[in-house]
């Protein structure tokens, strides 16, 4: 990983922030990849690996499996207690702070936003933080997710009521429950910053085209291309970790 930042770049970033009136930014998978948390979209890494997650996280295959289910997606919630938020996921919070991010739109479903101080966010994918009784709606901590998981023969988290519980995330073949808000954001933003995302999850990668479509400018700010490069005003393609902490200082002295 390189740790040379462009300077130009950062300059051109912050400069873009400034003069916006309604910056929102929308993350994605890579700002926590720097947390230790592995992208199941990057081929050959973590515990996706031998299994297409299509297949054993939609919505179907939790009714169908539930076991099957959790034994999968159990590490995926046990990791959040043992990462911490990056230097991006810091750098963002307190470019909000500083009042030049407005809102966040993330994809992430690990809290890592929240914990680094981010108010105004809008999780997109739901969030890993608490689960809830697919048959009575009852809504439970992921630690008590997590010990009814373990104290179940089954390794099925069951509710009194008999239902199941379902971590509070959007499965494959689910509606998105917060897109509308997304979108109102999106719309209404004059600059967007899209970072760690590949912008290949449909329907979110939408959204830039919404800020676009009404005058606004895009920044993107990812490892790989996007197929909204060529819009973009800025292309940045270094470590996040890097790259946003850069923008907080030269913000500071502007
Ligand atoms: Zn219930």
């Amino acid at each position: 990983m390189k740790n040379i930042i462009d300077n130009e770049k950062v300059h051109r970033v912050a400069e873009l922030i400034k003069e916006s009136k309604y910056t929102v930014v929308l993350t994605g998978a890579g700002v926590s990849t720097g947390s230790g948390i592995a992208d199941f979209r990057t081929p050959g890494k973590g515990i996706w690996e031998k299994v297409d997650p299509f297949k054993v996280t939609s919505i179907t295959a939790f009714e169908e499996n539930p076991q099957r289910f959790y034994h999968f997606y159990r590490p995926r919630i046990e990791i959040l207690s043992r990462v911490s938020p990056n230097p991006a996921h810091k750098a963002i919070a307190r470019l909000e702070e500083m009042g030049y991010i407005k809102c966040l739109i993330t994809q992430n479903i690990d809290n890592l936003h929240q914990r680094a101080g981010s108010k105004k966010i809008i999780e997109v994918h739901g969030t890993l933080r608490e689960a809830v009784c697919r048959k009575c709606g009852k809504m439970i901590s992921s630690e008590v997710l997590l010990k009814k998981i373990e104290t179940s023969e089954e390794k099925v988290p069951y509710c009194k009521c008999g239902g199941v519980f379902k971590p509070n995330v959007v499965l494959f073949g689910e509606m998105l429950p917060n897109l509308d808000p997304a979108i109102f954001e999106s719309m209404r933003a004059d600059l967007m910053l899209t970072i760690g995302s590949s912008l290949q999850v449909s329907p979110v990668n939408m959204l830039p085209q919404y800020c676009l479509d009404r005058g606004g400018k895009l920044i993107i700010i990812n490892f790989m291309s996007t197929h909204l490069d060529y819009l973009a005003g800025v292309v940045i393609k270094e470590d996040v970790c890097n790259f946003l902490p850069a923008v907080v200082e030269a913000l500071k002295t502007k």
